[in-house]
């Protein structure tokens, strides 16, 4: 056994293996170590391996699903290694002794999930590949469940990890693979997996040849980077799945300029669709989430990490939720039929990498036929918007596959094939014989058992079934003696201590109807089985068109139930690059603030080319962050095509979204340091463009005061002059407000505060102008810093004061500084350089030992008398 273990092992790699024994699957060695820990189940030993006890643990497969997402989790992966015969078949094959065959029959990984147990119904699962050829990248992604599919080409090659980051966090896969030697580069991010799928030159025809294709011509032209991820992707589902590959749709493409650009730290910055903390709740998404069915909460997911670039597309998708938003009841007809839809592309996913039940095929029969209603009822409306046409004539078109399936099945099948009885009565004439021939048989054995306990008068005489004796005839031991009789008709099966057993010629022939039927009827039931899951699948592109056109109406919906439910407004957009919100809020902290009854207090924002920078002020807690950031989410919001949180809303489509906070915001989360925030700022100053949108928070607070003022004070002036991109920078740095009379396209603003009675009043209200005066010692005293340490600060702050005053303060001599515009000069181009050209003539091959030696002196004067 051991060898056959070791064997297995082996092809499992690194991953964890579940070796079946019997009822259980086993874990040996350092696997079941790590299983032990992860799982918090006993560690035992069994037998010896080169003179030490073997390490074990083990896990019933009845509840091993439970297990197996729990070291996913935890991000392993596992092998799965079942008995591929049973022990009988063994001992004919090979004597008593002989082993049982076992064989991994697949993997599993987190990016390979299809089991409804082991999902989030409301996240999408996606599988990325990484492939490269000739120095470019590219990402392809998979959600296996549903079968979606999609390719990115990036710029770059690998030394510009920052656009495969900004890819790989928009996608939000569960797992990463690549070569082993891009997985090397790229870090932690992804999983070496090495195949010859990721050869550009091969994978062209693994993929046509996967979708049955001759040439992929008709999917779009793919760089080679694109289908050395494609084409590794499809290898490793070929390795994990053992050659059962999932269903996947056809590739789109989608290049990395058709989103607005965010990058991860900004993602994790703006709270996107997870807190910091990695939670849904409590995130953009958590907040606005009103979809009634997984796919169309996955689909929303998918929108707020990639909103669109394309105008058009904006317009359609914000039409379709007005549409919903203006038409109440209609809206909530649409929502109450969704919300009983099963999720028909998951059911979809499992059927075709066989893993599918009767009751997925329910699914696929309700779902298409929910689906035809919906489109008969919006179909019959006036005034459609295109986008709703546009989707309407893929939930139609399933009629036969549907009224097959209507016919065909029970109403609520299940999900275990073993027990039969899913096919209705009726569909099939053969069926409905052997059911009727099992069912005549047991109730010729309800009649024998009358029949029985007249003739020996025993009334607790009953005819019992189970799996080791099949039927026989139970009566209490104190009856046994009739029936042991030799003329009784019966024969002795088994004592118990209060019951004798016993089998019966009549009772046997029986038993051997219904046995005999009940085998053939299920065998049927498969037979039907299968033939419907075939039918289902040839449609299977029609049926993912038609999950998605679902999600996309309630998607539309749930936005515009959003928007009614707190008084949203459609933005409008503009050529130029203005940033006009009117009435703007936060929906999270909005949420939060309604949760203890306060209310939200909404501020205007109003970006334009002659002002597109504004300098933000004001005291600590005064709402500064929050007025960056919904402004920022607003952006998100309406690129995604959402109505949005302000009174009205007029912007020029972003290109890139930037959000920045100083470290020490950040220094409670452990994560970030003053090196972090320098990295992210220069990131920003490298890639912003005049069609961008950065949000700045804090930006150099993470060092002491001269350092973070001077940083401060620097980029200020080149996101200013240099990106000329529209920017809101919060600071606490007073002295920065001076940068107003240098910078024209920059102007003041602040949040402001009044002190009353003496307490520090935060009125969370933007105005003009800088901020009158620091309330740093009023927000202390708010926070409830001692009375004493207060009455000290205060007299500290009076010297600090009057210093500054007779020395001009720590901004004095600022004035005098040049104007960054003008010490902004291009690079002189590089002077000649000698020793180059002095080569460039030179032929090698000619040179006689003689001339080469010659060379090199000559060479080395000219690199003395040419300094560099
Ligand atoms: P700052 O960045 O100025 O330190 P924050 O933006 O973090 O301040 O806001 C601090 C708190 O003030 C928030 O958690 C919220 O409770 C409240 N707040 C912020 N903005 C508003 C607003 N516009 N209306 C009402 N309360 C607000």
């Amino acid at each position: 056994m051991m060898a056959q273990y070791l064997a297995l092992k082996a092809e499992a790699g690194g991953d964890l293996l579940f070796y079946r024994m019997g009822d259980f699957f086993e874990l040996f060695f350092e696997d079941a170590k790590i299983a032990a820990q992860v799982l918090d189940i006993a560690l035992t030993t069994r037998g010896e391996h080169l003179g030490a006890a073997i390490p074990m643990c083990g896990v019933p497969v009845h509840s091993a699903n439970a297990y197996l997402a729990r070291l996913i989790k935890a991000g392993l992966r596992v092998a799965i290694a079942e008995q591929t015969e049973t022990p009988e078949q063994a001992r004919a094959r090979g004597g008593s002794k002989a082993l049982v065959q076992r064989a991994i029959v697949r993997f599993v990984t987190a990016g390979t999930l299809t089991e409804d147990a082991l999902l989030d119904s409301r996240r999408a699962n996606i599988l990325a590949a990484v492939g490269e050829a000739g120095g470019a990248l590219a990402v392809a992604a998979a959600d296996v469940s549903t079968g979606r599919l999609e390719v990115v080409a990036l710029g770059g090659g690998v030394p510009d990890g920052g656009a495969l980051a900004a890819e790989l966090a928009r996608i939000g896969a569960s797992e990463v693979i690549a070569r082993p030697a891009l997985a090397a580069k790229l870090g932690g991010e992804a999983l070496p997996f090495e195949s010859r799928g990721f050869d550009s030159g091969r994978a062209e025809a693994d993929i046509a040849r996967h979708f049955g294709v001759a040439t992929l011509d008709g999917f779009g032209a793919f760089t080679r980077a694109e289908l050395s991820a494609l084409g590794g992707l499809l290898a490793y589902l070929d390795h994990v799945g053992k050659g059962r590959m999932p269903f996947l749709a056809p590739p789109v493409r989608a290049g990395s300029g058709d989103h607005l650009a965010i990058d991860p730290a900004t993602r994790e910055s703006l709270e996107i669709v997870a807190t910091a903390a990695g939670q849904r709740a409590g995130s953009l998404l958590g907040t606005i989430d009103r979809t009634v069915t997984g796919a169309g909460a996955r689909l929303l997911a998918g929108d707020l990490a990639a909103p669109l670039m394309d105008r058009a597309a904006i317009e359609a998708r914000l039409a379709l939720v007005q549409w919903f938003h203006d038409e109440g009841p209609l809206r909530e007809d649409v929502r109450a039929r969704l919300r009983t839809l099963p999720d028909i592309g998951r059911a979809l996913g499992r059927l075709a990498i066989g893993r599918g039940s009767p009751r997925d095929l329910g699914q696929l029969r309700d779902g298409l036929d929910a689906a035809r209603a919906l489109r008969e009822t919006l179909g019959r409306l006036p005034e459609r918007p295109a986008l709703l046409d546009a989707l309407l004539p893929a939930l139609d078109g399933h009629g036969a596959l549907v009224d097959t399936l209507m016919t065909a099945l029970v109403p609520a099948p299940p999900t275990e094939t073993g027990n039969g009885g899913y096919i209705a009565e009726g569909y099939d004439a053969a069926l409905d014989e052997l059911r009727r021939m099992a069912g005549d048989g047991r109730r010729a054995i309800a009649a024998l058992e009358a029949r029985y306990r007249e003739q020996t008068g025993i009334a607790a005489l009953k005819i019992k079934h189970n799996g080791v004796l099949g039927y026989h005839v139970e009566v209490p031991a104190r009856h046994a003696d009739a029936l042991m009789a030799q003329d009784s008709g019966f024969t002795h099966r088994q004592t118990l201590a209060g019951a004798v057993r016993f089998n019966s010629v009549d009772l046997h022939e029986q038993a051997g109807r219904v046995a005999q039927a009940g085998a053939h009827a299920l065998a049927a039931e498969a037979a039907h089985f299968e033939e419907l899951t075939a039918r289902a699948l040839e449609r299977r592109d029609a049926i993912a068109r038609a999950a998605d056109a679902l999600a996309r109406l309630d998607v539309a919906a749930a936005l515009a139930e959003r928007a009614v439910e707190s008084g949203w407004t459609r933005p409008d957009f503009a050529d130029a690059p203005c940033l006009e919100i009117e009435g703007g809020r936060h929906p999270v902290v909005e949420a939060a603030l309604a949760r203890d009854g306060a209310a939200f207090v909404a501020n205007d924002c109003r970006l334009d080319e002659t002002d597109r920078l504004w300098l933000v002020t004001g005291p600590n807690m005064g709402g500064k962050s929050t007025f960056l950031r919904q402004n920022a989410l607003v952006v998100i919001l309406a690129q995604a095509g959402s109505f949005v949180p302000a009174r009205a809303a007029r912007l020029g489509l972003v290109d890139r979204l930037f959000s920045r906070v100083g470290a020490s915001d950040n220094l409670a989360r452990g994560r970030s340091t003053f090196m972090v925030e320098m990295i992210e700022t220069a990131a920003i100053l490298a890639q912003a463009t005049p069609r961008s949108f950065v949000i700045l928070d804090e930006v150099g607070r993470g060092t002491s005061t001269y350092d973070g003022l001077a940083i401060a004070w620097a980029v200020v002036e080149a996101v200013h002059d240099v990106n000329m991109c529209r920017c809101l920078f919060a600071t606490h740095y007073h002295e920065l407000t001076r940068l107003a009379e240098r910078l024209d396209a920059l102007s003041l603003h602040h949040v402001r505060a009044r002190e009353w009675q003496g307490d520090l009043v935060l009125l969370h209200e933007l105005a003009r102008g800088p901020a009158d005066r620091s309330y740093g010692l009023a927000v202390a005293r708010l926070a409830g810093l001692p009375p004493a340490v207060l009455a000290r600060a205060k007299s500290v702050l009076g010297k600090l004061e009057a210093g500054r005053a007779k020395t001009g303060g720590i901004a004095a001599g600022l004035d005098d500084l040049p104007l960054f515009a003008a010490t902004l000069v291009p690079e002189p181009e590089p002077a000649p350089d000698p020793l180059r050209e002095a080569l460039a003539g030179v032929d090698a091959d000619s040179l006689t030992p003689r001339e080469a030696l010659d060379l090199v002196y000559a060479l080395k004067q000219l690199q003395q008398s040419s300094p560099i």
